[in-house]
């Protein structure tokens, strides 16, 4: 009775405490989804505070910092019984997820009692406005339901970490421009800027590689919680259709556990029949979204058995409402029939933020339902996954990786172990050296056993991607086209040497691998004596050494001949002069390189100076100026933003000497957004008077570095003697949309190739390949081989229209250079192996690092083609 008694004091306390839960309305004055209105980061947050002061179903979490700064904070939304034993729940998750000392009998057992932990998101990209709108609107219909069956059971059998969003900086961006906007006639033009700092539209491309702090905060608070389900929401679905929803297309990873695979089929036919259920057509499956690229943030957890993935909502701009009529769908959409993966044609109407968010929460309470529904199989098969995937590495290769530490760039080396180990894999080091495959390996080597719960996504990264032949044909039918690239292997991009383990790990190798929670990083130090010192040109770290020395008033060099390093010997190697050794001591604990003192600076050496290097910033935002920017921050090359209006006015030369032009479109590039697009001071691009001042820049002795797309722009429009040898072919005469490919060096003299390999790997990205004409002076830096393929990893078709084609080169050009790569040397801040190819273009050199000067007749008629 008494018990009785307690029971009903609880549950109206409960009542009470769920009846007082303020509507979006009165805190915020609308309600999400209200057209024109839309609510910044700041404001949604102060929502669910006063949520979570007046529920209890709701406990606020803070998870990290974005980019800006700002708090990113996650709402735990379940039951109050649920919430009161979070940790004990979460618990559950992490030991269900790692297959942690359970046998079947007891992973069942325990899948009876643990709650499914989902987790849900208001999105990334903060141009799809509806996400973060859906958050305030899911968690409301959450905190405020009273006796109602579907949403009790929810609340019971689900643990929701609800993300108001993923990138908080980006939404607070959009916000404030669309309310600048918001009346006026640039009311649904496009931002000007990118919606993240640095990588815009790309922070959903930085899954595994976690630059970005974003990517960084998702993975940890996802190994930390181990949810089941990992649902983010996107923005736009395949026209006409109003929200794309799982089964994906092909192809899709064969790294991923069946259970996942199975699960993503599963969650995206019930969300198609909820939404049949709830009046809501126009959903369609498989269309153009595929499972290759693991990169995605919202498709890496994948790899740890999460069932992770998307839904794109309709979306027309911001929070203003659009009509659709049925003769603007695509021809053959016309006849609004149904199909198979389209089970109810959306017929045309009005289409206003508040449908979006209405579709955006079906998705979600469709995914809660499912998880509720289906929670013990859900926990049982993710305890399976993790089990499957101990087993399989157990029984069959790899049986391991090892990242030897002995390496040509050490540094990159300790950074790939740490990567792997952020995205919740173990490290282990050998302590006294270590026998596999034949061969010894020295001590400090990492290796990854690969019988652990998440280690599919090593095999992912670290394997060479051979594209499912189901999808292409060399000749009869075109691809299938990836939605990203088709290759990554990501030891080839950072040029860094993995070794699949062959045979079984025994005993005595296990005794000397010793798991490390924190990496050390490479033994570095200074040897010898003398004032002089040496390092090698190898490690990407080396140009941060540069960039310090040289802001420190010391002097850099690039060596001419074989010289001896504290590695080995090489061409190209790097001395410094006039900084102390107490100062080079501190650096070589920094960066973990290592330096040689000698007495006397090798005889022949090209003298670099600190350059000040720009980089063109367009108003139609550039990812890949993103990237780059991102980059020359970190390797303290301190990147100078030029804007149109820097581009237009004035002597270039003024102001800095080295310019890059990341990979852009041609339109994008020379045009911008057209004035009546955005405000007449973000209208335009490049143009002819910025193309003029490009010009005269580089005839005056500036070096202009051109990437991808944009390398074969500037050959028509500066009148460069080489061609693009791509330009214009089909699919059926070469494809290559993403994928790594070697190029040789074409000699080991030339300064801007120093410190890379003799072969290195490059990205391979709808670029350019050249070929040189008449009046031709430059150097051909880089070229794809002859009589062989050079596909490495990926997609290649029809590889012979590149054999023995220019890959990178250098031009003379007045009294200047330029530098054109048909490749992406900084790819996503992924590929490090070829960060050289432009990093030693961005230094003043005594002597031009191109072997002949430009001709005076050649230089007269490139004055006279440019004019
Ligand atoms: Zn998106």
């Amino acid at each position: 009775m008494r018990w009785l008694l307690t029971s009903v004091t609880l549950l109206a306390t409960a009542l009470s405490l769920q009846a007082q839960v303020p509507t979006p309305a009165s805190v915020l004055g609308h309600t999400p989804g209200d057209d024109y209105y839309l609510a910044n980061y700041e404001e949604e947050i102060h929502y669910f505070h006063e949520m979570a002061a007046h529920s209890d179903r709701i406990k606020m979490i803070t998870v990290g910092k974005s980019t800006e700064g700002r708090d990113i904070e996650v709402a735990i939304i379940s039951s109050p019984q649920n919430l009161a034993k979070l940790d004990e729940y979460k618990a559950d998750a992490i030991k269900l997820a790692t297959a942690q000392g359970l046998d079947d009998a007891q992973a069942r057992e325990l899948a009876q009692t643990a709650k499914v932990i989902v987790h849900i998101d208001g999105g990334l990209h903060s141009n799809e406005v509806a996400g973060p709108q859906h958050s305030i609107a899911l968690a409301y219909k959450l905190l405020s339901a009273q006796n109602d069956p579907e949403i009790d059971t929810i609340l019971d059998n689900v643990i929701l970490m609800l993300w108001p969003t993923l990138n908080p900086d980006g939404q607070d961006m959009v916000v404030s421009w669309y309310r600048r906007n918001l009346g006026t006639r640039f009311e649904v033009s496009p931002m000007p800027w990118l919606f993240q700092d640095y990588v815009g539209h790309d922070n959903n491309r930085d899954g595994y590689m976690l630059n970005m702090q974003e990517s960084q905060v998702v993975a940890r608070t996802e190994i930390d919680w181990a949810p089941v389900i990992f649902y983010c929401q996107h923005q736009t679905a395949p026209f006409p259709a109003r929200i794309w929803i799982p089964p994906f297309s092909d192809p899709i990873s064969s790294n991923i556990s069946p259970y996942v695979r199975s699960w993503f089929n599963v969650i995206g036919t019930n969300m198609a029949a909820y939404l049949d259920e709830h009046q809501m057509p126009g959903a369609i499956s498989e269309s153009e979204f595929d499972n290759w690229y693991p990169g995605f943030v919202d498709y890496a957890g994948s790899f740890r058995n999460e069932i992770s993935f998307f839904t794109e909502t309709a979306l027309y701009r911001y929070a203003t409402p659009r009509f659709y009529t049925v003769d603007e769908f695509p021809k053959d959409m016309q006849d609004l029939k149904a199909l198979t993966m389209y089970t109810t044609p959306w017929r045309g109407g009005w289409w206003h933020l508040k449908d979006a968010v209405d579709y955006m929460v079906a998705g979600s309470m469709s995914v809660l339902d499912t998880a509720a529904r289906y929670r013990e199989q859900l926990l049982y098969n993710r305890y399976q996954a993790a089990r499957d995937n101990i087993k399989r590495y157990e029984d069959a290769p790899p049986f391991g990786y090892i990242i030897p530490s002995a390496q040509s760039d050490a540094p990159e080396a300790e950074l790939l172990a740490h990567i792997m180990q952020e995205n919740g894999i173990q490290i282990r080091e050998s302590d006294t050296g270590f026998h596999a495959n034949d061969r010894d390996y020295p001590a400090g080597s990492w290796v990854i056993l690969m019988n652990q719960p998440y280690t599919s996504l090593a095999k992912e990264l670290f394997e060479v991607q051979r594209y499912p032949a189901a999808l292409f044909s060399e000749s009869e039918k075109p691809v299938d086209l990836p939605y990203d690239v088709t290759g990554w292997t990501l030891p080839m991009q950072m040029g860094v040497r993995v070794d699949p383990v062959t045979d079984p790990i025994t005993a005595e190798q296990l005794a000397h691998l010793k798991v490390v929670t924190d990496l050390d990083a490479p033994p570095a130090e200074v040897q010898g004596s003398g004032s002089a010192f040496i390092l090698s040109h190898q490690p990407d770290a080396s140009f941060r050494v540069i960039n310090d020395v040289l802001a420190a008033g010391g002097s850099a060099a690039f060596a001419q001949d074989e010289v001896k390093t504290p590695e080995g010997t090489e061409k190209g190697a790097i001395v410094i002069g006039g900084v102390s050794r107490a100062s080079l001591g501190d650096l070589s604990k920094k960066y973990a390189v290592s330096f040689l003192a000698v007495d006397k600076t090798p005889e022949h050496v090209i003298s670099i100076h600190k350059a000040r290097v720009g980089l063109y910033r367009p108003w139609d935002p550039s990812i890949d100026e993103g990237w780059t920017r991102w980059i020359l921050e970190q390797y303290g090359f301190k990147p100078i933003s030029l804007y149109n209006a820097d581009m237009h006015s004035g002597d270039l030369r003024d102001r800095v000497d080295v310019i890059i032009l990341p990979d852009m479109r041609q339109s994008q590039l020379m045009d911008g957004y057209r004035d009546g697009i955005v405000p007449g001071e973000y209208a335009g691009g490049l143009g002819e008077e910025g193309l003029d001042n490009l010009r005269d820049f580089v005839r005056h002795g500036g070096t202009l570095v051109a990437f991808n797309q944009t390398a074969a722009t500037l050959v028509p429009l500066l009148s460069l003697p080489v061609k693009n040898v791509l330009e214009g072919l089909k699919s059926d005469k070469f494809f290559c949309s993403g994928a790594l490919l070697r190029v040789e060096l074409s000699s080991t003299d030339r300064p801007i190739t120093y410190g890379l390999p003799g072969e290195p790997i490059v990205m391979f990205e709808q670029g350019p390949a050249f070929a040189t004409q008449p009046g031709f002076h430059g150097a051909v830096l880089a070229r794809y081989p002859q009589d062989s393929s050079p596909l490495e990893s990926g997609l290649l078709l029809h590889p012979d229209a590149i054999e023995d084609k220019i890959a990178a080169l250098e031009l003379p050009y007045g009294s200047g250079r330029i530098f054109l790569y048909g490749f992406k040397p900084q790819w996503r801040a992924q590929s490090h192996g070829t960060y050289k190819f432009f990093m030693n273009a961005l230094y003043k050199y005594d002597q031009p690092p191109f072997a002949k000067p430009e001709p005076a007749a050649a230089r007269d008629q490139n004055q006279k083609t440019a004019e």
